[in-house]
């Protein structure tokens, strides 16, 4: 059988998510649901599926006391549905406790280590992630929002952490890979840690929301958080996962190297309708098949879109799972429905997304000011 494999910049197998959990460690997150009073589409409709330590933070939360949830993107260009996943588990765990803090990270040095883009190009896609987010629901008063190559705590760290990481261990979790995404995993390992800094309130539970394929990330991170635990005082970070989102063009994820593989939160709703128009299907050769056999939503990027993103509630992703396994629903009226809701979504998101930009400025500049105060 083909092993699973989660390569955080390219192509991951995933065959079985809960062989996740022999192959990696990733815990299971089921038996933690029933502690959510209202758990978020995420959780009910088990996209979000494992987790690591994410008890810690619901302790937390139950005992208000302080936690950190940290998250980022690499501002490549566009922000992408996988990236939506990220932000609405962020803004889910940010609305749990008045105590939980977002941190965000603009990956500018990940973005050039991974795509060749300068920091002054980033720059600029930069402010419409964040406008992005905020029209996703952050709230910008319980966040801090930094780019990479400005924080000079994350690099620093860094450094410090590549003194006790070897090459073969960083081969062990990655793969040999080139010099500079081994370092950009340490600067990220940086942003995953500061939040326990000193300044910053000290060693506390930190949840990092992350698609399956980022685990690598985690285990970093946590293997750095034990070594250096007895000079910072760091708590390993606690994670949540959430599934891979299938490609609009029959692939096993969503990418952003492949642009018709999805669409972004950027993208025309006439773009968006296009390629849902055109995309694989779990639906059968005829319809006379699809009627006598009912179509496969589990192998379907069509029923993923209901299910990840734009289902008004459960009972309308367990009506469209039913109505397609039965042979009620044709893909034909499967797609028209899920594009009427996403050109909705589209149209609403960029006029919020447009009024926000001037206020994503002033939360980058305000969190600089508020970095800089709290020393270099
Ligand atoms: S009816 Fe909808 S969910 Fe079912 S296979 Fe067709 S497009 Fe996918």
């Amino acid at each position: 059988m083909e092993k699973d494999r989660l390569d955080p910049w390219g192509t991951s197998v995933i065959k079985d998510y809960a062989r996740l959990q022999s192959e990696f460690g990733i815990e299971p997150l089921a038996p933690l649901v029933p502690r959510f009073k209202a758990p978020s589409h995420h959780i009910s409709r088990g996209i979000d599926f494992g987790q690591r330590d994410l008890a810690r933070v619901l302790d937390a939360v139950d005992n208000h006391k302080p936690y950190a949830v940290m998250s980022g993107i690499k501002p490549d260009g566009v922000f992408h549905l996988g990236n939506k996943m990220t932000a609405d588990d962020m803004v889910y765990f940010q609305s749990l406790s008045k105590k939980g803090t977002v941190y965000y990270s603009i990956a500018d040095v990940e973005a050039y280590a991974d795509n060749g883009l300068s920091f002054n190009e980033s720059s600029k896609t930069a402010v419409r992630n964040v406008a992005d987010i905020l029209a996703l629901g952050l709230d910008p008063d319980r966040a801090v929002v930094y780019k990479q190559s400005e924080e000079m705590r994350v690099m620093r760290m860094s450094t410090i952490f590549s003194r006790a990481v070897t090459n073969n261990m960083m081969k062990a979790i990655y793969g040999e890979r080139q010099l500079g995404l081994y370092m950009s995993a340490l600067i990220q390992a940086g942003d995953i840690l500061m939040p326990q800094l000193p300044e910053f309130g000290g060693p506390k539970p930190v949840l990092v929301p992350v698609g399956a394929d980022q685990d690598p990330h985690i285990r970093l991170s946590r293997d750095i958080a034990n070594r250096y635990r007895s000079e910072f005082g760091f708590i390993p970070p606690s994670a949540i996962y959430h599934r891979l989102e299938l490609a609009l063009t029959g692939g096993q994820k969503m990418s952003k190297r492949d642009p018709e593989s999805g669409f972004t939160l950027d993208d025309t709703s006439a773009d968006a309708s296009r390629r849902i128009r055109a995309a694989f299907t779990g639906g059968r050769d005829t319809v006379e098949e699809q009627r006598r056999l009912g179509g496969r939503p589990d192998i379907c990027p069509v029923y993923d879109l209901y299910r990840f993103h734009f289902a008004k509630d459960d009972e309308h992703v367990q009506r469209v799972d039913h109505e397609c396994t039965k042979g009620i629903r044709l893909c034909g009226e499967c797609k028209q429905e899920v594009i009427v809701t996403v050109k909705t979504f589209l149209d609403e998101h960029h006029r919020k997304r447009d009024s926000l930009m001037k206020d994503a400025e002033e939360l980058l500049a305000k969190n600089r000011d508020y970095l800089s105060s709290r020393g270099k």
